[in-house]
């Protein structure tokens, strides 16, 4: 495998400039490197040789020289994928992580992770054949429970079973011939808020992340903060109560089992069949089954039922956060991952518990939002994740 990237660290902050905010001029870009013209040029002309950056047109004119745009090449294609517990997503995007195309299908993770990672690999195998090129600059992966980021792999995880170590990582840079990284989702999308979300304002955040695996990221400083052991951010089986509901981990009370989709979903369905929701027993009746997109639409038409479930899971979270923000100290919570329509009633729920339960201290001015980015949070962040790894120095 052919590693392309910068040399120095002058190289890769020239690259994150050019990812982060898009072409610039060469007088802007090497003042705000610090670089004088002579220097400044010899950088250039390493990183357009790798065929990493080029230049765009001519800049609006300052006074006195000409100076011309300069971009991140248009051959940087950055690969990502995002596994979740039925779907699997992959898309391209180009050297500031603008979605291109994308391909997406139903999965089932507990297929193993052979089936899964090669599906990943022959989809982006399309992707890039559809583009025309003949190598990724990089793949960033997403992955729906713990990882272990310098191995590449997944650590133990009741939303992956049978996938504890398998080299995801290793797998995908062997088929497609180029430099991938792994992170779990919720970092990842935490990246995606970072660089193309609300989250781009801020330093400090933290990104929860909702749905059937439930997860949080941590920006600290402008950068994602994974831990010494890549588990920070892991509040999916904190213990809640002694004698909560049953946990896909063995436990019993965790965060997940109470704000997970399966407890909305398993909340709904007694909900149904004890006679306390009529749009959700139609539903049940109509469907076989009720999902946590079901819960929300009844939630979102005014079901009282549906919503009460809704608050209940939102409360419990709400109360996670309490504890979250008064030690950290963010200057944004994010809250995505969520099923589309569900997102006022919880909002609202959570906002509640945090500012009547905080310190002034911890919440005085910290805004609870929704993410903006859907589904999008994930693949952007994913290469992001690929790309903070090939756009630093060797
Ligand atoms: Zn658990």
């Amino acid at each position: 495998m052919t590693l392309i990237g910068p040399e120095n660290p002058d190289q890769a902050r020239l690259l994150r400039l050019l990812r982060d905010d898009g072409p610039r001029s060469r007088v802007e870009l090497a003042d705000a490197l610090g670089l004088n013209r002579t220097r400044f040029i010899a950088e250039v002309d390493r990183l357009t040789a790798q065929g990493l950056v080029e230049t765009a047109g001519p800049a609006a004119s300052r006074g006195g020289r000409r100076s011309s745009l300069l971009r991140i090449a248009g051959q940087v294609r950055f690969g990502a994928v995002t596994v979740r517990a039925g779907q699997l997503d992959v898309a391209l995007t180009d050297g500031e992580l603008a979605v291109l195309s994308r391909l997406g299908e139903p999965v089932d993770v507990r297929s193993g992770p052979e089936a899964v990672v090669g599906r990943a690999v022959d989809l982006l195998g399309k992707l890039r054949a559809e583009a025309g090129l003949s190598r990724l600059t990089g793949v960033g992966v997403a992955l729906p429970g713990p990882v272990a980021v310098r191995e590449g792999a997944p650590l133990p995880a009741p939303a992956l079973p049978g996938w504890h170590h398998f080299p995801v990582r290793d797998a995908i840079a062997a088929e497609l011939g180029c430099p991938v990284q792994v992170d779990n989702d919720a970092n990842v999308m935490a990246l995606g808020e970072l660089h193309a979300g609300t989250g781009r304002a801020f330093d400090d955040f933290l990104y929860v992340k909702l749905g059937s695996a439930i997860g949080c990221g941590l920006v600290l400083g402008g950068t994602l903060y994974r831990g010494a052991t890549s588990g920070a951010g892991d509040i999916a089986h904190l213990r809640l109560t002694d004698d909560g509901p049953l946990c896909d981990c063995g436990n019993s009370g965790c965060v997940e089992a109470y704000c997970g989709d399966g407890a909305l979903t398993r909340e709904a369905l007694a909900a149904a069949h004890g006679g306390r929701s009529t749009a959700l027993a139609d539903r049940l009746a109509e469907a076989g089954t009720l999902t946590a997109a079901d819960v929300a639409r009844a939630a979102a038409a005014g079901d009282p039922a549906a919503q009460t479930l809704v608050r209940d899971g939102a409360r419990r979270l709400g109360q996670v956060l309490v504890g979250l923000v008064s030690f950290f100290n963010p200057a944004i919570v994010i809250i995505g991952g969520a099923a589309p329509g569900i997102g006022p009633v919880l909002l609202a729920e959570i906002r509640g518990v945090v500012y009547r339960r905080s310190t002034p201290l911890a919440t005085g001015s910290m805004p609870i939002v929704l993410s903006d980015l859907d589904d999008r949070a994930a693949l952007v962040g994913a290469a992001r994740l690929i790309s903070d790894q090939v756009f630093a120095a060797r």
